[in-house]
This record gives C-alpha cells, sequence and structure tokens, in this order.
C-alpha cells in the first residue's frame, strides 16, 4: 500500500469516468499517451517517495529558524527540491518552446498531488514558483520573461506570492505598501508583506516576489492596486545576480502545519532602495493575480484532498492491522480479538474518509480537466462553458474539500485512538497541516460570498446554467441506466433546494441579509456538487464489468450509497437556514455574548 497514491483510483478518475484519452488527441498532447502518462506518474512517484516521504516527520519537529537574519532549515529541502527540478518538474506544464514538457493540467495535478501527499512543507517552494512564474508568463513583459522565467521553470529560483500585510489579510482593498515610480521604469517599495510562504530562504539562488501595492495617486479600493515584480537579488541585464534588493526578513511565523514552509514577516526599502518592475498594467494588479489564484485555490482544495488522503491511507493500513475487541454478540473472552477494521463504527469512519478523499478528488481532477479544455479545445463556445464552469466551480474545489477532507484528517486519528493523538504517528500532523487550507487563499467566509455575491449571478447566471444542465445529463443517464432511484430523487431535491435558496439570495434587496448565511450555502452547495460527483462514480462503476464482485468497483459503488445516504440530509438543514433569510447571526450585537 502506498501511503501517496491511490493510483487505481488515479486510472479510473483519468481513463474511465473523465474520458481523457480524448483531450490527449489535442495538438498540444500529442507526445502524451496513456503508456507516457503512466510512465511520468512512475517516475514522479518514485521521486516523491524516496527524497520526499522519509524526512517529512523530520522537518515537522524540526521547522526552520532564523539565525544572523538568515533562515537555516534540514538539508533535505533542498536535496528534495534538486531531485524535483532534475526531473523537469518546476517547467512540466509550461510550453516546450520555454523549456517546459506540456504536461496536460490533469497529469500536473496527479503528479503535484504525489508531492503534496508525501511531504507538503517542501512541495510548496515548488508550487508557489510555479504559480508565480505562470503569472509572470501571462502578464510580464518579454524583457521580465527573459531574466527570470528560465531560472524559474530550471528550479534555480524560487518564487512566492505577496498580498497580505499585517493589517490586511482578507480586505486587500486595505493595503498600505506603495510603489512609487522612479521613472525609469522601476518603482521603490515600501511596505510590510504579512504570512509569507517561502518569503525566505536559502535554499534558492534568488527569490522573486509578485508583490500587490499602491501606486500613489491611484484609484482608492482595490481599483488602485497594481502588481509589482521584486526580486530578492537585483538582476543585471546579463541575467546574473546582483545587490541584494532590501527585501527584509524581519520574522518568521511559527505555524501548526506546514512547518517545512518558512513563513515571513518582509519589510519591503526599509533600510535602502528596494526596487521592482511593474507586471501588466497599473492598478490591474488585483485581476491578474486571481487570475493566478483560481489556479492556486484549485492547489488548495487538492492539497486539503491529499492531506486527508494521507490520514485515510494511513488510518486504513492501521485498522487492517490492529487487533482489538469482539463482534458483538460474541461472548467467548478466549476466541481472538478481530481487527478493528471489522467494526461498524470503524467502517463507517473509513467510509467517511473515503467519500471526502475520492469525492474531492474527483472534483479536483473534473476542473483540472475543464483547465485542459478552456486552454486547448478548438471549439471556442466549449472553451467559454469550460471556464464558467471553472469559475462557478472553483470557489467550491477550494472550499470543500478544505471542511471535509479536515474532517477526514479529524476521524483519521479517531480511528487509531490514543495512537492517533501521539505524535509517533503521522495522523496528528496531517490534521494540524490541513487546517490551513480552511484560511488561506481566502477563508471560507470570502468563498462563501464569492460564490453566493458573484458567481451564481454572474453573466445572467449562466455559469449556475452550464452547471444545472451537466447534473440535469448525469441524472439522465442514471434513469436510463437503471438502480439508482434514492440517489437521482436525491440529487434532484437537493438541487431544487439550492436553486431555490439561490433565487430567495438573489432577490432579497438587502445585500447583508441575502449573504449573511453565505457560508451555510457555500457549504451545502458543495456537498450537492459532491452528491453529483458520486452518482457519476457510481454509473461508470456500475457499467464497468463484473462491478459487483470486483471490490473497486464495488467500493465506487458502496461509497455513494453512504454519501447519499449519511451526508447529503444535511443540507436541507443548511439550505432552509439561507432560504429563510434566517437573522438570527446578522441581528447579534456584539455585547450579547458575554453580557457587556
Ligand atoms: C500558513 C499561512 C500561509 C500563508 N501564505 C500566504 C502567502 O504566501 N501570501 C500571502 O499573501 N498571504 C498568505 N497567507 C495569508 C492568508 O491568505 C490570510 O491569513 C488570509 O487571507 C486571512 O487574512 P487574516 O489572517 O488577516 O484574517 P482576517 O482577514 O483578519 O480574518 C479573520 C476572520 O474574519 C473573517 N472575515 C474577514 N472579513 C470578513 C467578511 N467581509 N465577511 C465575513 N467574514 C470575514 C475571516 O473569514 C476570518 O475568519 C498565509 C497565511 C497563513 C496562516
Amino acid at each position: 500500500l502506498s501511503y501517496i497514491v491511490n493510483r487505481r483510483d488515479l486510472d479510473f478518475l483519468m481513463w474511465e469516468m473523465l474520458d481523457f484519452q480524448e483531450l490527449l488527441s489535442q495538438p498540444r498532447y500529442l507526445s502524451y499517451d496513456r503508456a507516457t502518462v503512466t510512465a511520468v506518474l512512475d517516475a514522479a512517484q518514485a521521486i516523491a517517495e524516496e527524497k520526499f516521504l522519509p524526512c517529512a516527520a523530520m522537518l515537522d519537529a524540526n521547522e526552520p529558524v532564523m539565525r544572523d537574519g538568515k533562515v537555516a532549515m534540514p538539508k533535505e529541502v533542498g536535496d528534495a527540491l534538486t531531485a524535483y527540478a532534475d526531473a523537469g518538474l518546476f517547467g512540466a506544464a509550461f510550453d516546450e518552446a520555454l523549456g517546459g514538457s506540456q504536461m496536460p493540467h490533469l497529469v500536473n495535478l496527479a503528479v503535484n498531488g504525489m508531492f503534496t501527499c508525501a511531504n507538503l512543507g517542501i512541495a510548496n517552494y515548488a508550487f508557489l514558483t510555479i504559480a508565480n512564474a505562470n503569472m509572470l508568463n501571462d502578464f510580464g513583459s518579454d524583457e521580465q520573461k527573459r531574466l527570470y522565467l528560465p531560472p524559474m521553470l530550471e528550479g534555480r529560483w524560487f518564487g512566492t506570492m505577496c498580498l497580505s500585510e499585517p493589517e490586511a489579510g482578507s480586505s486587500l482593498s486595505d493595503i498600505r505598501t506603495r510603489a512609487e515610480p522612479l521613472g525609469d521604469g522601476h518603482y521603490r517599495l515600501v511596505g510590510s508583506k504579512m504570512w509569507i510562504s517561502g518569503g525566505d530562504q536559502e535554499i534558492s539562488e534568488n527569490i522573486v516576489h509578485m508583490v500587490l501595492a499602491k501606486i500613489p495617486g491611484g484609484p482608492a479600493g482595490v481599483k488602485g492596486i497594481s502588481l509589482f515584480l521584486v526580486p530578492k537579488y537585483r538582476v543585471n541585464d546579463d541575467g546574473s545576480i546582483g545587490a541584494w534588493n532590501n527585501v527584509a526578513l524581519a520574522g518568521l511565523n511559527h505555524k501548526m502545519g506546514h512547518r517545512g514552509t518558512t513563513n515571513c514577516l518582509l519589510n519591503l526599502g526599509e533600510g535602502g532602495d528596494c526596487l521592482g518592475t511593474l507586471v501588466g498594467e497599473p492598478h490591474a494588479g488585483l485581476k491578474h493575480m486571481f487570475h493566478m489564484m483560481n489556479e492556486a485555490r484549485l492547489l488548495v482544495g487538492h492539497g486539503s484532498v491529499m492531506s486527508g488522503q494521507a490520514g485515510f491511507l494511513y488510518s486504513l493500513d492501521y485498522a487492517r492491522s490492529r487487533v482489538q475487541g469482539r463482534q458483538p454478540g460474541n461472548k467467548d473472552p478466549l476466541s481472538p480479538q478481530v481487527p478493528i477494521i471489522e467494526h461498524a463504527d470503524i467502517k463507517r469512519m473509513l467510509m467517511a474518509q473515503k467519500v471526502a478523499v475520492e469525492g474531492g478528488l474527483a472534483l479536483c481532477a473534473y476542473c483540472a480537466l475543464l483547465v485542459d479544455i478552456e486552454t486547448t479545445a478548438a471549439n471556442p463556445d466549449e472553451r467559454e462553458k469550460a471556464h464558467l464552469l471553472l469559475e462557478l466551480l472553483t470557489p467550491i474545489a477550494k472550499s470543500w474539500p478544505s471542511e471535509h477532507c479536515l474532517e477526514a484528517n479529524k476521524l483519521a486519528i479517531q480511528v487509531l485512538g490514543g495512537y492517533g493523538y501521539s505524535r509517533e504517528y503521522p495522523v496528528e500532523r496531517f490534521y494540524r497541516d490541513n487546517r490551513l487550507n480552511h484560511i488561506h487563499e481566502g477563508t471560507f467566509a470570502v468563498h462563501g460570498l464569492d460564490l453566493l455575491g458573484r458567481k451564481v449571478g454572474m453573466q445572467g447566471g449562466e455559469a449556475l446554467a452550464e452547471l444545472v444542465s451537466r447534473i440535469e445529463q448525469t441524472l439522465k443517464s442514471a434513469h436510463a441506466h437503471g438502480g439508482f432511484d434514492f440517489e437521482t430523487a436525491a440529487l434532484r431535491v437537493a438541487l431544487d433546494a439550492v436553486l431555490d435558496a439561490t433565487r430567495t439570495a438573489l432577490e432579497c434587496p438587502r445585500p447583508d441579509l441575502a449573504l449573511a448565511n453565505a457560508t451555510l450555502y457555500l457549504d451545502a452547495f458543495g456537498q450537492t456538487v459532491i452528491a453529483w460527483i458520486w452518482l457519476w462514480q457510481a454509473l461508470v462503476a456500475d457499467a464497468a464489468p463484473n462491478s459487483h464482485a470486483d471490490a473497486f468497483y464495488a467500493g465506487k459503488l458502496a461509497a455513494c450509497r453512504y454519501f447519499f445516504r449519511y451526508e447529503l440530509p444535511h443540507v436541507h438543514a443548511q439550505l432552509s437556514v439561507v432560504r429563510s433569510l434566517d437573522e438570527t447571526c446578522l441581528a447579534l450585537r456584539a455585547e450579547q455574548f458575554l453580557g457587556f
């Protein structure tokens, strides 16, 4: 049993459910077929298991520290990232013309999932660099790309995203970092950036920060935010590294999880000039950043699935070998004890983890396929539909796993009992790591506001209509297939309840009231989407030869059954609060919590 990947499930998603073969006929992906994809996954799995997995617990226990103003961390971090770079994985999804290998997003997701599951504290440095390079590739000038992209895609320079500040997290319109134009194409940056992952380290030769800042005299609020490229060391015209750029490490934040990734307070321009260049248009920084953030948010959701998967695989393995107790009804104290996996409640906790992890993975894989379609489909209508669906599904793909795969991690601890609570076993680490996903890249609440306040109503509700039409297609297939009457009826009722709640909120003239229960809406919407995903998986499994005897397919069918009976019914309690525009929380006065 691999602790970092379920290859059988990946095969199912790619080749049986999502019809990935079809995508590989696109000209961009002609050098890929099932055999090459398998070989890529094999190679990535070997590196992740050899270089990332073995040092995960050690790195968690020995987080980076600051010594003489510099970051010190275990050598294994650099070694693992060198292996990742040597395999060409920094540039894997980029164009061949840039030195990449045009890897389809879905394969890239599967590859990076193994590194996340093995050791996300290290993998984060690579993922931030790739996201940063993506943004540079889309919005950077030719000169910026010439100087910065090659060393980033080779894995020699790393990247970061600098949005947050000590006083501005969710409310980015209130950032204070300033960028004054110097008239020679450079800007002088002054300000503090908080929580910056990978913000400083000594592994890479240089660090490329993507920084949000305001140009004095620009519009107020989000419309006045611009994006700047700010290197740790200035870069000479020939690409060589120059002087330090006054990006000062003011301190490291010590976190409950993701402990291998440095998290920094950075002061820009404190003791001398910190120079940056504008990326894209002035005052369009947040728009450019959001372009990248959609992708980053999918990665966060997928990261959450991977932490959930790590706990699921570990606790499953444990439950098969740990013996404890006997079945109810067996009164013979001399009879052998049973493996705990034989207890119904342990099976329930393992199944709850399976539906969260495999449901979340299928949703993320579907979104990655939509990214592939959006970028490669010949038909513009197909590209537009993929784009709309991605816009709508992004807050869900980010948030649903961060809630439900975190819950899966809680159950993994429970399966191990007292051992699960001990630091000798990795399941408590997976929980701590996963807890971040609820918070960064927009908190759970922020995504609820995004979904209900923006996404479901955008373009006259076109994205929502497209999603509903795809769910209707699955319902139709289920009717034609037969045998899923309970599930089709339950999904239809849940979908109608979501649409009803959506209408009520959109028609409410008071935005504060309409959005007061947006977080519950987000969760219920997500549960309904995952119910659709599970019905879809079950239909594919049921159509496979020998599906009821084959344990893999029978497991998919049981998981669908479980999800519809144990999980989906919760949406009705949540949606009744949303639909009735309940004011209980909105109307609370701050002093009511304690009486003063
Ligand atoms: C480990 C870690 C790594 C990070 N990495 C990075 C990084 O690399 N780059 C970067 O720029 N940032 C990073 N962040 C910052 C992260 O994105 C912010 O922490 C997050 O956006 C929340 O901001 P905040 O911490 O200031 O909380 P606040 O914005 O103060 O939020 C506090 C609470 O209030 C709620 N809230 C706020 N506004 C509203 C509202 N309008 N309606 C309802 N509820 C609201 C939030 O949901 C939250 O529950 C990281 C954070 C952590 C912890």
